[in-house]
């Protein structure tokens, strides 16, 4: 079976082919970077009209690539949410249109759970149950996942994502947009501890984190000229880091589970793969993380979530008209299994 999965919850417009069979045979992928980047951040409105300009060429294009023509799709995945409200309903709306133009269900896909399943499309895919690192754009989430669609959350921020704290954090050093990765870059030219921040609730005793608090510590210290941008990146990064280790082996102590999985862009950050591949083998745990091209929004990981919804019987029978429907703020653990 094929599925056609369609991304538009954010920045990225992402297209792709997952076949039951043959696995991903079709990726297109259009980042706006280019579009925002004067304003410093993502404008919803330029970002939603960029969605309905590229999401058809990249449709065409991915079937080309796949050598697939619309009458062969067994069905459509879609972001339905979270993100921005705007930006969703163009995937949304194209992939309820398509499917009832062509007679096939139309799966509403949660954006997370396309992050948290993406590390199942590689070679050494996880087996069920683990303990997910959601650590995005918008979430910091550790989640017990028992198998498709039965999420439990174990703890998230309470302020700011991880991801979130990379962009401002970079934006107030005046770093290129987007933020993130150039201050992981930079970072991995200083050196941490030159300076001093503090680890936000890394003795909390639960598994929430907070990151708000580290922009306003780096926003203080900048005032110090004579700290080199690239330690303060360096000592940033460490922070962060510090945090997402102790409390992703707090969730596996505490679930008695010895896989994990990493998903979201932060995911793609080589400090944190090195400290987490280097504190699980010390306990004989193993840690998963997508390909790094996989780990930020992309097409592939909603048209692989719709294909194990859609081999769990999901969609089964359907095929007719439905109302187009995204939600914006939407908790990954109020989802349930396919069946
Ligand atoms: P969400 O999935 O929560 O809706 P999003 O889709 O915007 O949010 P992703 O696309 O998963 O988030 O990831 C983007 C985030 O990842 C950005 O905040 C970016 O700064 C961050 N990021 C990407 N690469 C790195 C890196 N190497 N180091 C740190 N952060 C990174
Ligand atoms: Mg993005
Ligand atoms: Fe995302």
């Amino acid at each position: 079976m094929i599925v056609l999965g369609l991304e538009s919850s954010c920045d990225e417009t992402g297209v792709a082919l997952y076949d039951t069979e043959r696995g991903l045979i079709a990726q297109q992928l259009h980042s706006q970077i280019d579009l925002h980047a004067a304003y410093g951040g993502v404008v919803p409105e330029l970002a939603s009209r960029d969605h309905v300009r590229r999401m058809p060429v990249l449709i065409r294009q991915a079937l080309a690539e796949a050598g697939v023509s619309m009458a062969g799709l067994d069905a459509i995945a879609y972001t339905a949410g979270p993100g921005l409200a705007g930006a969703l309903l163009i995937a949304a709306g194209t992939g309820q249109a398509l499917a009832a133009t062509l007679g096939i269900p139309a799966l509403p896909i949660h954006h997370l759970e396309g992050h948290l399943l993406s590390p199942l499309l590689a070679d050494d895919a996880p087996a069920f149950p683990f303990v997910a690192l959601l650590v995005s754009g918008g979430h910091t989430q550790l989640m017990r996942v028992d198998g498709v669609g039965r999420y439990a959350l174990l703890g998230e921020s309470v302020d700011d994502a991880a991801g979130e704290a990379f962009d401002k954090t970079a934006k107030l050093m005046g770093l290129a947009y987007p933020g993130g990765p150039v201050l992981a870059r930079l970072a991995d030219q200083g050196v941490a501890g030159r300076v001093k921040l503090p680890r936000p609730m890394l003795h909390s005793g639960d598994l929430n984190f907070s990151f708000s608090g580290l922009k306003t510590a780096v926003m203080t210290q900048l005032r110090d000229a004579s700290i080199a941008p690239a330690d303060m990146a360096a000592e940033f990064q460490a922070a962060v880091v510090d945090v997402l280790v102790a409390k992703s082996l707090a969730a596996l102590k505490q679930t008695g589970l010895s896989r994990l999985v990493v998903a979201g862009g932060v995911g793609a950050n080589q400090a944190l793969r090195a400290r987490l591949n280097e504190a699980t083998a010390r306990r004989r745990q193993r840690v998963f993380y997508p390909e790094p091209a996989l780990c930020t929004d992309n097409g592939a990981m909603i048209a692989f979530a719709g294909a194990l919804r859609l081999l769990d019987g999901e969609g089964e029978g359907e095929g007719g008209a439905h109302a187009v429907a995204v939600r914006p703020r939407w908790p990954l653990d109020s989802l349930s299994a396919p069946r």
